[in-house]
């Protein structure tokens, strides 16, 4: 019987508050629709969007609302993406309605908007303000929205009035889908490409090879497999990416390619869409909703071969979808930190499984844990050792700080030498590569994980700091823009040299940042173009793409910059990396501050050496003895895999275990404290009694989170750790009903952290 089982709909309304709910489904209706298809539904006073879930043939409610109509010929999400979507509410801890939200452009959940009109004649008011709002509104002559008159009225019951003009038949209240374009411009695809060496064939050099044949084999058996495809920078992994992404095409199957930030990564689509032209679609940060939505529609469409963005992209509805590919898998921005906070790179392996598609996972610096699965035989470990052509990996020297400083102060007559050109973080050493490699025609890369001018203001008098009003962190001062700003929530003020505490013009700058370095070499290389790019820079769109091509064809001859500058590019003529203050990563209060550390620097020293002339590059340090840099010298992963592992091992960190952040926010530092306090206890009983958390789960905390204080909100932190991830996320799911969505105290569940801050 056909429509039978289609009598009724579960409905998810993309919000976060809401569980699915169940519709009737109109008889004329029951053909066509399906699961994925996005309906109107009637939802109090008002009409949403929501996306049908499920089908049934009966229900035991009894109460039940029609849906008003179908909005979509066929699904915007089909079944492998609604079960990508269930399998995230579940391991992430989240409603279907907020997993939903973060998977859909937000223009494919639009609500419907009430206009409120005034109709003509004479009635008669119960109320004095019923008769304001109705004159307003006939003044107004073309209606008004529900929004208008909120805000025109504010603090009145709105509501209540405009129902009882409505009784009296004074308005007419319309319902209205928003503009919605049904005709799409295809996805961009991107423009001429500016290295026309993408379409270049090489032949594979011995190891491309094997690596490829492993992945090709996969692909033509078919079903599920992961590869991480460990290969050193500039071992040509994205020729191997390439490789498969025609072997896919070939057998008529899609590929999706993830990248940390597509601004920083221009090469990588002109390679892409040179081999493959007009079949890429790009899926932009920057896109406006009406593009993100196009975009949407083209790729469900299949009007692309293949899909590359960043960390939402894993979402991207591409049919036939044979290929996921994540590069520099190892990389934070993968981790969403907002909202539903899940893995890109996590999610991708297990949209692989669930499409029943191999994953390649690319990097030169893998993730502890990814390199684990592999020892583990989850992921199968493909590895590329030598760089193209047999080139040399860069020369690294360490230069230690401490000594440097020293010397500085047994021969201050020598640090003031010169035109006072110096600069109390680039070393001796460092200032001569510089000039010699200026001087040779050669590029330089500047690496300083901290941009603005200086890291603060204090005042010498008192010592006080200045602060954010609104987190608990100091404001980074900024020469160029002429403030002082939160490098959280973007507070700013102007710069002074006024103390707020003391009244004394006694405020000094404490602390370097790449805008002050970026000045310094400027006077400390007489005659060299430099440029600066980090976050200040690449805010002005379109301004980072200009810097990149300008670094690229050599119009720049130092580049300084924080971690963006270690990502990804391909250029030959630099021979040069500093790292001026290598440490900065490695002091933070995270257990993969060493990781991290290890990873910003051998990828930064990666950037030189591509082109014929070898690399050299010099980390400067506090804490040389550390064995970040030891490794970091010898080029050795693996041998800092292995002393990781063991510091790991002993603290019982992962992948020894796994970890669930509860981190608990609101306005009130009090009521912070004592919500947090009292989940943890209630979770502390719990746990006793339960002898299965008892064994397995660890509860650490209450504190208050390194970083007390965001944009206004307290912030305490709990942490669970234990073996089973499965048994995590179910305890952590009693947090969830424990302490239930209130703007007084917000709870954040983050499965598998990568933040502790
Ligand atoms: P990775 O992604 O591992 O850092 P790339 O894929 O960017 O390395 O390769 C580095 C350079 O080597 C690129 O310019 C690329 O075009 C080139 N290349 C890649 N494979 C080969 C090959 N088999 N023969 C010659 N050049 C190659
Ligand atoms: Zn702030």
């Amino acid at each position: 019987m056909i429509g039978e089982a289609t009598k009724f709909a579960r409905v998810v309304i993309p919000s976060p508050l809401k569980q699915p709910l169940t519709y009737a489904v109109p008889r004329s209706a029951r053909q066509q629709i399906s699961v994925g298809t996005r309906v109107w539904i009637p939802l109090g006073k008002r009409k949403v969007i929501g996306v049908v879930i499920e089908l049934l043939g009966t229900t035991s409610l009894t109460e039940i609302k029609e849906i008003e109509a179908i909005l979509d010929e066929r699904p915007i999400l089909d079944s492998k993406l609604i079960r990508l979507a269930r399998w995230i509410s579940q391991y992430y801890i989240a409603t279907l309605g907020e997993v939903l939200t973060t998977i859909l452009p937000s223009s494919l959940r639009p609500q419907s908007k009430r206009t409120v009109f005034a109709r003509a004649g004479a009635f008669s008011f119960s109320q004095m303000w019923d008769e304001k709002v109705f004159e307003s509104l006939r003044a107004s002559g073309r209606g008004m929205s529900f929004e208008t008159l909120m805000r025109k009225f504010p603090g009145d019951d709105i509501n209540r009035a405009l129902r009882r003009l409505k009784s009296v038949g004074a308005i007419e209240i319309r319902e209205s889908m928003p503009e919605q374009r049904r005709r799409s411009p295809e996805v961009n695809s991107a423009t001429e490409p500016a290295h026309p060496g993408g379409a270049t064939r090489f032949a594979l050099t011995s190891e491309q090879a094997i690596a490829l044949d492993a992945i090709a084999h996969r692909l033509s058996h078919g079903g599920f497999e992961t590869f991480l495809l460990h290969g050193v920078t500039g071992s040509g992994k994205t020729e191997v990416y390439l490789r498969a992404i025609e072997q896919a095409r070939q057998s008529g199957r899609r590929s999706l390619i993830l990248i940390p930030e597509i601004s920083l990564t221009p090469q990588l689509i002109d390679r892409l869409s040179a081999r493959f032209p007009g079949q890429v679609g790009v899926l932009h940060s920057a896109l406006s909703s009406a593009e993100r939505w196009a975009h949407w529609w083209s790729i469900a469409r299949g009007n692309v071969d293949v899909v590359v963005g960043a960390r939402s992209a894993v979402f991207a509805p591409l049919p036939d979808l044979g290929l996921i590919i994540v590069d520099e898998e190892h990389d934070p921005s993968y981790k969403q930190e907002e909202g539903v906070r899940y893995n890109g790179r996590d999610v991708a392996v297990v949209r692989g499984k669930l499409t029943g598609c191999p994953v390649i996972l690319g990097s030169a610096t893998p993730a502890v844990e990814s390199y684990e699965n592999c020892l583990r035989g989850r992921y199968r470990l493909l590895e590329i050792t030598k760089r193209i052509y047999q080139r040399p990996l860069p020369q690294i020297e360490i230069v230690d700080l401490r000594a440097e400083s020293a010397q500085r102060k047994s021969h201050p007559a020598t640090a003031q030498a010169g035109k006072g050109d110096d600069h109390p973080l680039v070393s001796k050493r460092l200032v001569k590569a510089l000039i010699e490699n200026y001087q040779r025609a050669r590029q330089s890369l500047i690496f300083l994980n901290r941009r603005g001018f200086a890291n603060f203001l204090q005042c010498k008098l008192c010592g006080h700091v200045i602060r954010c009003s609104h987190c608990s962190v100091t404001l980074t001062l900024h020469l160029k823009r002429g403030n002082l700003c939160c490098h959280h929530c973007d507070y700013r003020r102007p710069i002074t040299d006024t103390c707020p505490e003391c009244s004394h013009a006694t405020l000094r700058e404490v602390g370097v940042g790449t805008e002050q370095i970026e000045q310094s070499l400027q006077r400390i290389v007489t005659g060299a173009r430099v440029a600066r790019m980090d976050r200040d820079t690449t805010r002005k769109r379109g301004f980072q793409e200009t810097l990149i091509r300008s670094w690229e064809t050599g119009a720049i001859d130092i580049l300084v910059g924080t971690q963006i500058i270690t990502k990804g590019h391909d250029v030959s003529g630099v021979t040069l990396v500093g790292a001026l203050l290598a440490d900065l990563s490695l002091n933070l209060p995270d257990f993969r501050a060493a990781e991290r550390t290890f990873q910003l620097l051998h990828q930064v020293a990666g950037r030189s050496g591509r082109g014929d002339d070898p690399g050299h590059v010099i980390v400067q340090t506090y804490a040389p003895e550390h064995y970040v840099f030891q490794y970091l010298v010898s080029h050795d992963y693996k041998g800092f895999f292995k002393s990781e592992l063991e510091f790991r091992r002993a603290l019982n960190y992962p992948p020894f275990s796994r970890l669930v952040s509860l981190c608990i926010d609101g306005p009130k530092v009090a009521e912070v404290e004592s919500k947090a306090k009292k989940l943890a206890e209630i979770l502390r009983q719990r746990h006793g009694a339960n002898s299965k958390y008892r064994e397995q789960i660890e509860v650490l905390g209450p504190a208050p989170a390194p970083i007390a204080k965001l944009r206004g909100r307290y912030r305490w932190q709990l942490l669970l750790k234990g073996k089973q991830i499965s048994a995590l996320v179910e305890f952590a799911s009693i947090a969830r009903e424990l302490l239930p969505r209130s703007r007084k105290a917000r709870l954040h569940i983050d499965v598998d952290p990568f933040s502790m801050l």
